[in-house]
């Protein structure tokens, strides 16, 4: 008879070059400060920072009718609505509590979230870059991981949690 193995844990170290895991415990975070704030009544809580592969997963919040600024994703998106509803002024559907919504690469869009709705907390998993662009699209500005974990950072600093305290969240 051969003997379970199910509950017999991998014995062998992991590969030299694999970064450690990362866990985020309280995902929308207990201490309000976690919250970075990016534009008025617009926030986003970092969860992981991959600059090694250029990408970025967090969580946006949206208080009372904030916009997330028009911009253009070369690359995909994903997102989870955890809480609230939000749309792009671009489309006609909305995106609401418990649902997914997948951005294609090449998509310009405009994030609003309405009067009536409290808080919107969506969280987003972005590729690459996000260039900001005026209704016509020309380029005014861009966001990418790096600009991500530079406004963490000062952000942090300025709170007094410390300029390390991003790191837990670079891979
Ligand atoms: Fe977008």
């Amino acid at each position: 008879m051969t003997q379970d193995n199910s509950r017999i844990p991998y014995r062998h170290a992991q590969p030299k070059e694999s970064p450690p895991e990362l866990v985020v415990a309280a995902v929308i975070p207990a201490d309000e400060r976690i919250w970075v704030p990016q534009a008025e009544n617009v926030w986003f809580r970092p969860l992981c920072l991959c600059a090694s592969r250029g990408y970025w997963m967090n969580l946006l919040r949206v208080r009372k009718s904030g916009v997330l600024s028009r911009h253009r994703h070369p690359q995909p998106v994903h997102g989870y609505v955890i809480k609230g509803r939000w749309r792009y002024l671009e489309h006609d559907w909305v995106a609401e509590e418990g649902g997914y919504v997948y951005e294609a690469p090449g998509e310009t869009h405009t994030l609003v979230v309405d009067e009536d709705v409290e808080e919107m907390i969506t969280l987003f998993q972005v590729n690459g870059v996000m260039l900001y662009v005026d209704p016509d699209g020309a380029v005014l500005g861009y966001e990418d991981v790096f600009t991500k974990i530079d406004l963490c950072r000062r952000h942090y600093v300025a709170i007094g949690l410390g300029e390390g305290y991003v790191d837990q969240f670079i891979r």
